[in-house]
């Protein structure tokens, strides 16, 4: 089949066209001839633009949260491992296929992942030492 956005040739069963990084499917709520007059793919229109969150990039997307939420006291450090790991998968999406974005809120997801991984796991291990100290 033909992308209906840059008429690249893909399989048939692709949900994400990797020229464009767009829906392949014509889209029933855009206007008809809109995919057809946007340029094909356009690399450099980054991530700044506007803080367009990265709907093509859910890993980059989850990650972004996940490194939010690592905040939170106790739970935070179940949340920081997985955010550095979809942090790193969502910008290796990403350089497969710069069209789907998602490199800004990958960098957060692994920052603020690698951060509190760092302090909570940090506290974790002094309180174990505590606990293994004051037994003896
Ligand atoms: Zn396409």
């Amino acid at each position: 089949m033909k992308c209906f956005a840059c008429k690249a040739e893909i399989q048939d069963y692709s949900s994400i066209c990797p020229q464009c990084g767009k829906d392949p499917q014509p889209n029933p709520y855009e206007a008809p001839n809109a995919g057809w007059a946007r340029p094909a793919s356009n690399p450099s229109e980054g991530d700044a633009t506007g803080g367009i969150i990265p709907y093509k990039n859910p890993k980059a997307l989850i990650a972004y949260y996940l490194g939010i939420f690592s905040g939170l006291p106790f739970i935070g450090f179940f949340l920081a491992v997985p955010a550095v790991v979809l942090g790193i998968m969502g910008l290796r999406d990403r350089t497969r296929n710069p069209a789907i974005k998602g490199s800004i809120h990958a960098g957060i997801g692994i920052g603020c992942g690698a951060i509190f991984t760092l302090l909570w796991g940090g506290l974790i291990i002094l309180f174990i030492i505590t606990a293994l100290t004051r037994g003896r």
